[in-house]
């Protein structure tokens, strides 16, 4: 058993009850926090194993970024100026690309996006992307927590049907018993890219494994036609009508989802993953948050790829939510800061079911926690705006100096802690070359 204690300047604690413990501190024994509280009522005498005195710091949550695909680090910057949310924008811009890629290609793309979300304070994500076998080892290399979705999609077709399947099961078997990485189901999309007998699969697999799909959902309109074709409804409720809303969902963007379908999705284990970034950064639109809000659905916060963003920086992505849907609903106070740093943290850790362990500080809880500095520009006047709207609007990811995960630190003050994130760049550097190589012959 080992015991560390932190203090800090500032313990905001992100709970039901919005803690914040000015002069702090936590202790944190193997991967849990046991205790939180005030520095003045510490016993002087308790022995601990280790104390971390981080001084100007805020100690908050870790942040969970529920949607990303992150080989896709490798294309950033290729698509500018075309959207990936149609057919057309997609197959000229990613897929000419992906048609080149060979499995050796992603290794180097997953651990930059793992290196660039520790930096920012994410500590746990959500993934989705093909080659998860060539994915999951850098991930635990980097000591995230992940939820990683076996991407599937196989366009009705029954050969790739049954390869995809097979292979997604077989990497759902291979991570059980992992203490951090999850295996969850990526069909791309149901009912456009994933037919109705790989959905039946997929179902049994989820049954199986116990486990959720972590799909695009309603980008357009093309699931609710497609079901409004062939079965006289929309998705959500023939989802409902085949099962699938008893499994957690991710749905990212849900752009089009319509309003009166989400009475049926409020009390189940559905999540909307907001990603405003992509939605405008592809000219698609972004979901309906207020009217989510309002009907009591799960909703998460999600970078996307960094294709198309290009950042992995939670903070940014906060603020560019807040922004929006003020300027939206030409309302200020649209969505509250407290809400939406909620759908960073805790909205991310209930959409994977792990809401009684990670999204909040609290004794009981595993020890995924970030530290930001409060010497740092953005913070002042100190007296003058809340934590929640300083997080929200004025500090960035690069505020981070210190990142957790399950009592393990990843990044102290400044350093990472379990990659070379300059070999890891040099090795990217190298993949794009060698892609772009291939492009030209
Ligand atoms: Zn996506």
């Amino acid at each position: 058993m080992s015991t560390t204690l932190i203090t800090s300047d500032v313990v905001l604690c992100l709970d039901a009850s919005d803690h914040i413990y000015k002069e702090g501190y936590l202790v944190i024994e193997n991967e849990r926090i046991i205790e939180i509280g005030y520095q003045k009522d510490l016993d002087s005498r308790r022995k601990f194993d280790q104390t971390v005195a981080l001084g100007p710091r805020l100690v908050m949550p870790g942040l969970v970024n529920a949607h990303t695909h992150t080989p896709m680090t490798l294309f950033r910057g290729h698509v500018e100026g075309h959207t990936l949310f149609t057919l057309d924008g997609w197959f000229n811009t990613i897929r000419v690309l992906e048609l080149k890629i060979d499995p050796d290609l992603i290794s180097p793309g997953v651990a930059l996006s793992c290196a660039e979300m520790i930096r920012t304070g994410t500590t746990t994500f959500v993934d989705q992307y093909f080659w998860m076998d060539r994915i999951y080892p850098e991930v635990r290399q980097s000591g995230l927590r992940a939820v990683l979705a076996y991407g599937i999609v196989e366009l009705g077709k029954e050969e790739a049907r049954k390869r995809e399947v097979a292979a997604a099961s077989a990497f759902l078997e291979s991570l059980q018993g992992d203490p951090l990485l999850t295996g969850w189901l990526g069909p791309h999309a149901f009912f456009v890219d994933n037919s109705e007998a790989a959905m039946a699969l997929e179902k049994e697999l989820a049954q199986k494994y116990h486990t959720g799909f972590h799909t695009h959902f309603a980008t357009g309109q093309e699931e609710n036609d497609y079901c409004r074709e062939h079965y006289g409804t929309t998705a959500i409720p023939q989802l409902e009508k085949m099962g699938f809303l008893e499994f957690p969902i991710i749905a990212a963007h849900s752009i089009g989802i319509p309003v009166e379908d989400l009475p049926i999705v409020a009390n189940k284990p559905f999540t909307v993953c907001f990603a405003p970034s992509s939605g405008m950064r592809n000219a698609a639109g972004i979901a309906p948050l207020d009217k989510i809000r309002e009907a009591g659905v799960n909703v998460a916060l999600g970078t996307d790829n960094v294709t198309n963003n290009n950042s992995y920086d939670m903070f940014k992505e906060m603020a560019l939510t807040g922004k929006v849907m003020a300027l939206l609903k030409l309302d200020a106070a649209a969505i509250p800061t407290r809400y939406i740093l909620d759908m960073a943290t805790m909205g991310g850790a209930r959409a994977i079911g792990k809401e009684k362990e990670i999204g909040s500080l609290e004794a009981g809880k595993k020890a995924d926690l970030i530290a930001l500095d409060l010497n740092e520009i953005g913070w002042a006047p100190f007296g003058g705006q809340d934590f929640y709207a300083a997080l929200v609007y004025a500090v960035s990811g690069y505020h981070v100096r210190d990142v957790m995960v399950n009592g393990r630190w990843l990044y102290r003050n400044s350093q990472y802690q379990t990659l070379d994130y300059l070999k890891v760049r040099r090795e990217l550097e190298a993949k794009h070359d060698e892609l772009m190589r291939k492009i030209k012959e």
